[in-house]
């Protein structure tokens, strides 16, 4: 307890003396707002199939694929409201502490917490992408209940999220690697860094000498390769009271 108090009161000190601060997110963040992550005991990958998520099963057989698609995703996600380690990060932003989020995550909660800058790495489920003209759409539950929706060109919708086998969209790498680069403070929360090329953020900005906290229930592939100031611990638990000891208005 005592070393816990020590290792927040340090995060503290860090967060208001640093310019720059930059948070990397992955699945943990949401996990207490009831999403699941892929893994761990609790994992999605115990209950369904990866493969689902591979871009080339998608376009051989995009009903089989929308099936569990439209269970994991639109059930979970669209039932799910932002946590206290979302709200977090969009007042550390509102206080001009905080220059952007880099999310793996693409359950929108982020945004729906009030962050403004925010990379989604791996795109975003709330909006849909036509396979043939390229159109977006935001989900509605008409399109969700469709067996295979299609957009008016008749093309078939995918979520507009990278499937497995796709690429970044290229924007949202662009700014990752620009913003891990010049952070002088990165805050890693909830992911296990196995997801490559994402998981290179955090080392980027270590190799630029940014200071690293990570807050995660568990030890990441980061806690022991690089050094971080690791907090073990449940986010919005961990995030509720640093906010508790920041003073926003003293500075
Ligand atoms: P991951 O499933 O590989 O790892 C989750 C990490 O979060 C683990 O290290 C675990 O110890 C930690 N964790 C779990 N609960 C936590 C809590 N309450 N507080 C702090 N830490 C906690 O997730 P990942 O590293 O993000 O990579 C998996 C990929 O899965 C990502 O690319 C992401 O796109 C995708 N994904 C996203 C969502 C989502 O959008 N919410 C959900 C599942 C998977």
């Amino acid at each position: 307890m005592e070393k816990m108090n020590t290792l927040i009161d340090e995060a503290v000190d860090w967060i208001q003396n640093s310019k720059h601060i930059i948070a990397f997110t992955g699945a943990g963040i949401s996990a207490e707002s009831g999403i699941p992550p892929f893994r761990g005991e609790e994992g999605l990958w115990n209950r369904y199939d990866p493969v689902t998520l591979e871009i080339d099963y998608f376009l051989n057989y995009p009903e089989k694929s929308w099936e569990v698609i439209r269970e994991i995703f639109y059930e979970h996600f669209n039932k799910a409201l932002p946590n206290k380690a979302h709200d977090f990060l969009s007042d550390l932003e509102r206080n001009n502490k905080l220059k952007a989020v880099i999310t793996q995550n693409i359950d929108n909660l982020h945004q729906k917490a009030g962050s403004k800058e925010v990379y989604e790495f791996h795109g975003n489920s709330s909006r849909l992408v036509c396979l043939s003209c390229n159109h977006r759409t935001p989900v509605s539950d008409a399109l969700i209940k469709s067996s295979c929706p299609r957009c008016q060109c008749g093309g078939i919708y995918k979520p507009d999220f990278v499937f497995f086998g796709e690429p970044i969209p290229s924007d949202a790498y662009q700014s990752s690697v620009n913003a891990s680069s010049h952070c002088d403070l990165m805050m890693i929360i909830g992911t296990s860094g196995e997801v490559m090329p994402a998981n290179q953020m955090p080392l980027i900005a270590h190799a630029n000498h940014a200071k690293i906290i990570e807050i995660n229930k568990e030890a990441s592939l980061y806690t022991t390769r690089i050094n971080t100031l690791f907090i073990q611990g449940s986010a919005s638990a961990i995030l509720s009271e640093i906010e508790n000891r920041l003073n926003y208005s003293s500075r």
